[in-house]
């Protein structure tokens, strides 16, 4: 595999799948551009070395070509502040082709969203899976999707996908593009490679003790990861609302809390599953619930198998805060996915900054920790942690797949 610090992109055309898919308010200002800025140190790459700069994106969901409400156009003045250039705006990413011969080196183009196309995604519009006509609209758009992809590829001498975002989809700009590439014309970005070299030594280059920390609402939308996970770690600290399905499936009393109630056999089964590979799985054992879902509840702190009517766990509380500190601190590789608590309620908030502090600290004395999928990312942002761990990784469902183990579609259309 070619690593992008191997090419001097000199004189040379050079598309690059970025994720700019950034939130944008009503005037179509920038609210955060995290995603632009991750972006950056591949794109100043190629203008260092002087290349011919066709940057790609796609940009929310647009359902017609074209969309004004999704153009990137509006990224075009940021862009240019960012990256110290005049960026050339091509208002179809079809019809780039005359621009892109004109370009010269040292110069940028973005071209506009991606998914103004139905090819770029390969599915069809207008028409919902099990409808009449699904399958022959399904056909057409994925034959029209070679034509999209292969012109893609026409535009540039080199591909680099920076996208981990959406590395999780095959896609025509994130994997099927690079089959028109050879070995050493496709590589990963700076942003992407760091992903990926995260996810792998939580998943493959593991130093154990590995603890994973898995929180959040449901325990339906966690559980390929907590099964790929059992194989894998030595501790396995579950909590957040998914935690009191187990609770009530162990026979516990658990008030007003959130609980999946077709999902009590899964839990004891990955209780089950748990004890057979031994891991160390480990639950709350006291929580700070509220009398109401907000954060001027009256709180009490509980045993979780025994909430009273009317309350519901909204925390961890102190005493488990000490134990889960305990063992983050005790090990060498941490995952954390998704928050302890209701941590937008500052009510409800301590727990998961007693995780956040814990594995700070871990990381301080030598423990590779890695943070992501969505909430975990606002949660360790919400503490002004995430420069204390390892990694704070940009991909929500790209990264939550990889953790499930399976291959991402992005990455392997890289290696192959
Ligand atoms: P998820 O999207 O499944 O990762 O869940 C994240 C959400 O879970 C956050 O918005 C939290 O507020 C919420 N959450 C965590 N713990 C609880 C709880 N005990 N009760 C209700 N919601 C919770």
């Amino acid at each position: 595999m070619t690593n992008i610090d191997q090419v001097n992109f000199s004189g040379k055309r050079v598309i690059v799948r970025v994720d700019f898919n950034v939130p944008l308010d009503d005037n179509f200002n920038i609210t955060d551009d995290t995603r632009m800025r991750a972006a950056m140190p591949t794109l100043q790459k190629v203008l260092k070395d002087n290349g011919m700069l066709i940057i790609m994106s796609h940009l929310g969901r647009p359902k017609k070509n074209p969309d004004p409400k999704y153009s990137v156009k509006p990224l075009v003045k940021h862009l240019e502040e960012l990256i110290g250039k005049k960026v050339i705006f091509v208002d179809d990413c079809m019809k780039a082709a005359e621009a892109i011969k004109n370009m010269k080196a040292g110069e940028v183009m973005l071209l506009e969203n991606l998914r103004f196309y139905a090819e770029e995604e390969g599915k069809p519009r207008g028409v919902e899976k099990g409808e009449p006509g699904y399958d022959e609209a399904k056909k057409e758009v994925k034959a029209a999707q070679k034509e999209f992809t292969k012109t893609l590829a026409s535009y540039a001498d080199y591909y680099i996908n920076d996208a981990f975002g959406t590395a999780h989809r095959a896609h025509a700009s994130t994997a099927l593009i690079a089959d028109y590439f050879d070995a050493d014309h496709k590589m990963y970005g700076y942003l992407m490679g760091k992903e990926v070299a995260a996810v792998d030594k939580v998943m493959n280059d593991i130093k154990h003790p590995f603890t994973a920390i898995m929180g959040g609402s449901k325990v339906s939308t966690k559980i390929e990861i907590i099964e790929n996970l059992l194989t894998k770690v030595d501790n396995l600290i579950l909590c957040g609302g998914m935690t009191y399905t187990f609770k009530k499936a162990l026979g516990g009393k658990i008030g007003n809390s959130i609980c999946e109630d077709d999902k009590l056999d899964l839990a004891l089964d990955i209780l089950a599953k748990a004890k057979e590979k031994g891991v160390n799985l480990v639950l709350a054992i006291d929580c700070v619930c509220g009398d109401k879902f907000a954060n001027d509840a009256n709180t009490q702190i509980v045993d979780p198998m025994n909430i009273p009517e009317g309350w519901e766990g909204m925390d961890i509380g102190p005493k488990t805060r000490e134990l889960f500190a305990n063992v983050i601190k005790g090990s060498k590789t941490i995952l954390w996915n998704g928050p302890c608590g209701v941590f937008e309620f500052d009510t409800f908030a301590e727990g998961s900054k007693a995780i956040a502090m814990a594995i700070a600290e871990a990381t301080k004395t030598g423990a590779f920790s890695l943070i992501g999928g969505g909430d975990s990312v606002a949660c360790i942002n919400k503490f002004n942690l995430a420069d204390q761990v390892s990694y704070v990784s940009t991909g929500g469902g790209a990264l939550l797949e990889a953790i499930e183990g399976k291959e991402l579609p992005g990455i392997a259309a890289i290696k192959k």
